[in-house]
């Protein structure tokens, strides 16, 4: 029998195996696909995940192949509207990285060393009992049960935990909102100084281009949904570029070919606890990517999860602790998903609404400094240390393992 059951292998199952691994526990960590996955889609790490991250060891394996991000070029209907410095943010990892998702994938596999991912294991049943899990899953061709004393769905959006629970996923459709992704090669008049990404306004329409490590940008435009939801063409989206930054642009899609166009939900788990299977990453709440957040938040909750699983499994913390994982990273999810809400620069806004942003930005790179609480956000140190610090005053035994928190 496992300490714990990991179901799905993207960033936040691994991560959290790793965690658990790293603390003594026996982890097994199933897929279902076969072999590792190739979706680029998060392609910045901010500072506080990037915090956790290095606390694991893992910075010098990121630092081969990230690319740091300096500052973002704003500009509105194509006219300059000053810089946003990103380096020197809050908190030790002060300059956000940027790195797609499945190297962030590929990075994490690589440090669970000899813990292998069952790939081609497919949750299909959970049955509770009073000390253990059994977990039912199919691979290429058999059934086998599987048998911890703890299960947690890191399965992502459309989680078979979540559902054989039947936890509700609580929350709305992002009604009227769509999101363009490419990656790609990219011939402009007026390109990004580099290490910065360009953003530009224009009414009814966001584009963020963000210059990848290796080669190319992601381009990532928000605009209102119109009719059916259809895969965009490399020409659309060349057309798009041009438009929103002013200027003709040819693009040359980059491998792994990543060219989306996206709907959103906002969602959250009534509960991530229920007995002793747990949900945590996309399994337990999704919203739409505007500020590049879903995988970073769920990573900060798997660090959440780890730590106080690690204390219950090994017997040094009351089953308790884990509603508080339930709580904190709950409020953690609503406040992220409020702070979006006024996230009025990435939503598209009318033109009138532009006129307003247009002042404010005018005034702000006037001023030369990003305001503290505005640094906090972009950095998300403003998002998890209360709980760390509640946990390390509660259990002398977790100073001991973790060390103290940094501010
Ligand atoms: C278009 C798009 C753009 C995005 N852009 C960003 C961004 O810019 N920044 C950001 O931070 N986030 C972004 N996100 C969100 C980010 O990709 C997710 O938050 C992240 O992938 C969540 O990781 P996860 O491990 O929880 O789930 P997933 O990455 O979905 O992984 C879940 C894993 O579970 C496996 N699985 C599913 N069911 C089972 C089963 N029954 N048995 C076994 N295995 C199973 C799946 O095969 C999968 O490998 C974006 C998402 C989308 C869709």
């Amino acid at each position: 029998m496992f300490d714990v059951l990991i179901v799905g292998a993207g960033p936040i199952g691994l991560f959290l195996a790793l965690l658990l691994k790293r603390q003594g526990l026996d982890v097994a960590i199933i897929e279902k696909r076969e072999g590792a996955v190739f979706d680029p889609r998060a392609a910045v790490i901010w500072p506080r995940t990037a915090e956790v991250l290095a606390a694991q060891g893992l910075t010098p394996a990121f630092a081969r192949e990230r690319r740091l991000l300096e500052g973002v070029e704003l500009n509105v209907r194509g006219v300059s509207r000053g810089v946003l410095r990103l380096r020197g943010l809050a908190g030790p990892q002060s300059v956000p990285w940027i790195i797609e998702q499945h190297r962030t994938e590929a990075l994490l596999r690589e440090a669970l060393g000899d813990l292998p991912v069952r790939s081609n294991h497919t949750l299909v049943g959970l049955t509770q009992h009073a000390d253990r899990v059994t977990a039912r899953v199919l691979t290429r061709d058999s059934e086998a049960s599987l048998e911890a004393r703890y299960v947690v769905g890191c399965d992502g959006a459309h989680s078979a935990v979540r559902k054989l629970l039947g936890v509700e996923f609580e929350g709305r459709a992002h009604d009227g909102l769509e999101c363009l992704q490419v990656n790609a090669e990219c011939e402009w008049e007026r390109p990004p100084t580099p290490g910065f990404c360009r953003f530009d306004l224009i009414p009814n329409a966001t584009l963020l281009a963000v210059p990848l490590p290796e080669r190319g940008f992601r381009f990532v435009s928000f605009q209102h949904a119109r009719g059916a939801l259809q895969q965009p063409t490399l020409e659309e989206a060349q057309a798009q570029v041009s438009r929103i930054s002013g200027q003709p642009v040819k693009l040359t899609l980059t491998s792994p070919q990543w060219l989306t166009r996206a709907r959103f939900q906002d969602r959250l788990a009534k509960r991530l606890r229920q007995g002793r299977v747990l949900l945590c990453g996309d399994a337990a709440a999704v919203w739409a990517p505007i500020g590049g957040r879903g995988m970073n938040v769920g990573l900060l909750a798997a660090h959440n999860l780890g730590r106080k699983l690690a204390l219950v499994a090994s017997g040094e913390a009351d089953a308790s602790l884990l509603d508080q994982f339930n709580d904190e990273v709950r409020s953690m999810v609503r406040g992220v998903m409020r702070t979006l809400r006024f996230n009025r620069l990435e939503y598209p806004s009318s033109a009138l609404a532009l006129w307003f942003i247009d002042r404010a930005l005018r005034t702000a790179s006037a001023q030369r400094v990003v305001p503290r609480p505005i640094e906090r956000l972009l950095s998300l140190t403003n998002l998890d240390r209360g709980p760390e610090r509640r946990l390390l005053q509660s259990s002398a035994d977790a100073r001991r393992r973790f060390g103290p928190v940094t501010s």
